[in-house]
């Protein structure tokens, strides 16, 4: 889950990371009046989920509180890469002298975190990674010690920051790093960081994503979800705690379990089909459950055919029966479905769907095979 700039930024701050003063508004004339607070010059920011803001026109200073409310309805006007912008952040202005790039996020493959920092920080970060990476400095830290000064340090005499500056440079790697900790975060990024003309470190941007499986023990965060760029089946699978991801094939897929539902997803491609979503219904799944997934898998019209692939060990395969029943009854699906149920209960599950008018099939492969032929008639 991806946090808006303002509320990392407020994260930030409750760690000790210095930040501009500033609020956010949902219409021009707030805007204004927070500008007048801030003394008239500020910058008016674009609060959507995906990074470049400045690039695409999000990001504005304004001399005055005037221009702020211009700037503001133009802002709040905009779409940045197909997501409307429903609020501004409105930010005292910054005199900055240098843009530092300083994040922490998760280096999957060394199983640690990993500082990633630049003197070359800003919009341009990316280009200066493709075309300058000896100008990117990482280094990792070990998540049984944590941040320590020295690291953070290293970090600072790596990117050459000025020595006056390790001191509060120090302050704000440390707090970062409990940031990150703290709220689970896969990423916890400020960029720029700045030094300011008259000599202060600042976080003016901040980018934080959450790990989505650390959302249950993240109350506060989760309640600050915006689900703009989700899709509507996505957000739509999280309320019954389905793991849904939509994708761009005709295949629906129905499968108990990650690694079986990412197997059924290669075999279906093995054959020449595409999956038209990632769908694990859970171990255990009621038939509520299945239900639920199956009225989300079928409100995608591209869906032409369903593949179940249900392997009963925890989950009974009689109670996934029922649930496509119930579901049938509801959305009287028109795409061809295929099941393969074994295990626990499975011939019970099989009686059931028996009059239900599906394709049966006994191995992943042939339930892979019959639904890709199914989908190919269905087009
Ligand atoms: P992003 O483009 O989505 O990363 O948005 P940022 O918040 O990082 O803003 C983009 C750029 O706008 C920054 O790299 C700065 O160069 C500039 N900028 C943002 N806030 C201020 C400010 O208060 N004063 C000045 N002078 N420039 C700013
Ligand atoms: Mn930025």
């Amino acid at each position: 889950m991806k946090l808006h700039e303002y509320q990392s930024k407020t994260i930030f701050s409750k760690y000790g990371i210095p930040i501009p003063k500033g609020r956010v508004a949902a219409t021009a004339q707030e805007a204004k009046q927070i500008a007048d607070e801030l003394g008239g010059r500020v910058v008016v920011k674009a609060q959507v989920l995906v990074g470049g803001r400045g690039k695409a026109g999000g990001v504005k200073l304004a001399k005055d509180s005037a221009e702020a409310e211009q700037l503001a309805t133009q802002i709040l006007g905009m779409e940045i890469k197909g997501l409307p912008v429903r609020k501004v952040l409105v930010d005292e202005a910054s005199a900055i002298d240098q843009e530092i790039y300083f994040a922490i996020t998760d280096d999957r493959s060394a199983k640690k975190p990993v500082i990633i920092a630049s003197a070359a920080g800003g919009v341009d970060i990316e280009e200066v990674a493709a075309k300058n990476p000896e100008k990117i400095v990482k280094m990792h830290i070990d998540p049984l010690l944590g941040m320590r000064e020295y690291i953070a340090r290293d970090v600072a005499a790596a990117i050459d920051l000025p020595r006056e500056y390790w001191r509060d440079f120090t302050k704000v790697a440390m707090a970062l790093y409990e940031v990150y900790k703290a709220t689970d975060a896969t990423l916890a990024e400020i960029n720029p960081l700045v030094i300011t003309k008259d000599k202060k470190l600042v976080a003016l941007d901040g980018k934080m994503m959450i790990d989505d499986n650390a959302l249950f023990r993240q109350p506060e965060l989760n309640e600050m979800r915006d689900t703009d760029e989700d899709a509507p089946s996505e957000i739509e699978a999280r309320k019954y705690g389905l793991s849904f991801i939509k994708l761009d094939g005709n295949i629906g897929c129905m499968v108990n379990g990650a690694g079986l539902a990412m197997t059924s997803m290669d075999v279906i491609k093995l054959f020449g089909g595409e999956p038209a979503n990632f769908l694990d219904v859970g171990g255990g799944a009621s038939s509520e459950k299945v239900a639920a997934a199956m009225r989300i898998i079928l409100t995608d019209p591209s869906v032409k055919a369903i593949l179940f692939n249900i392997f009963g060990g925890i989950t009974r395969c009689d109670e996934v029966a029922r649930g496509i029943l119930v579901a049938m009854d509801e959305v009287k699906p028109k795409v061809p479905m295929v099941v393969r149920l074994v295990g626990t209960n499975a011939e019970e599950g099989r009686r059931l769907l028996e009059n239900a008018n599906m394709i049966t099939a006994e191995t992943l492969a042939d339930a892979a095979k019959k639904s890709v032929e199914a989908a190919k008639k269905g087009k």
